[in-house]
């Protein structure tokens, strides 16, 4: 099973930004896009998600082999895309525990029983060492980079998509904060899911091995390799990586 994206030509604003992204995210396997600031990271999750902002001039989005491209973004949660954000909203009067049952229960036919619920947020919760207190508070509000990126985390490990986008889920975070989260992605990665990893640095890589490395530069992949090209980019950068761009 996989997520395929290919020839993605997307423009936001009337800006085309994604340039033809041809790119297999297999299941069962950890995908990691790296790539500098501005490079489209970003516009490639939302696009993926279907965020109506980003727009698809062109191109196709295929989950298990069936076209989304134009599916609103509901839909595709439906059928098991995930999406975890590079900067996740403020959500005002909805508490966590309320938004994490609403988002377990939109997947099941049936309501989840609260004891299950329970159970099964109290396990995720002391593996991503989020204190309970969080779950009364408002989704996000007032959170520290680190404890949106552990709520996100904590979203992944309730809703186990069969698909997971992660845009920058290291960014902001400290030392310990990266290990507990790592942890949270490598407890959720396995056989039934495919995980794309977004990211600008190696550290993450460090504690999520990936198996395929895309590195993502002015709207193109412009190079591919297994996980020993996050060393690379950390000795180097990217600037050789846009000089050879320049060339094609
Ligand atoms: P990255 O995540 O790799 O840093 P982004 O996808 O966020 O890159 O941004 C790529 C380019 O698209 C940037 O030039 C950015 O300004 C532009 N862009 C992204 N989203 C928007 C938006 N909502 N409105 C206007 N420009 C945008
Ligand atoms: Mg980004």
């Amino acid at each position: 099973m996989t997520l395929e994206i290919k020839n993605l030509h997307v423009s936001v604003e009337g800006k085309k930004i994604l340039n033809g992204i041809n790119l297999t995210i297999n299941e069962g396997e950890i995908t990691a896009i790296m790539g500098p600031n501005g490079s489209g990271k970003s516009t490639l999750s939302y696009a993926i998600m279907g965020h109506p902002k980003y727009k698809v001039e062109k191109g196709t989005i295929l989950l298990d082999g069936k076209d989304i491209t134009n599916k609103k973004t509901d839909e595709r949660a439906r059928k098991g895309l995930f999406l975890s954000f590079q900067y996740p909203n403020e959500i005002q009067g909805v508490t966590m525990m309320n938004f994490l049952k609403t988002a377990v229960n939109s997947q099941r036919s049936k309501p989840i029983l609260f004891s299950e619920f329970k159970k099964l947020l109290d396990k995720n919760m002391s593996m991503l060492k989020i204190d309970q207190s969080m779950l009364r508070r408002y989704l996000n509000e007032g959170f520290s980079g680190g404890e949106k990126k552990k709520s996100e985390t904590l979203q992944l490990a309730m809703l186990k998509p069969k698909y997971a986008i992660l845009d920058e889920t290291d960014s902001g975070l400290d030392i310990d904060a990266l290990k507990v989260v790592s942890n949270g992605i490598n407890s959720v990665a396995g056989p039934n899911i495919g995980i794309l990893m977004i990211t600008h640095y190696k550290r993450l890589l460090n504690y999520v091995k990936p198996n395929k490395i895309y590195i993502l530069i002015g709207g193109k992949i412009v190079y591919s390799g297994g996980k020993e090209l996050a060393d690379h980019l950390e000795e180097k950068g990217y600037d050789w990586l846009k000089e050879d761009n320049k060339l094609q």
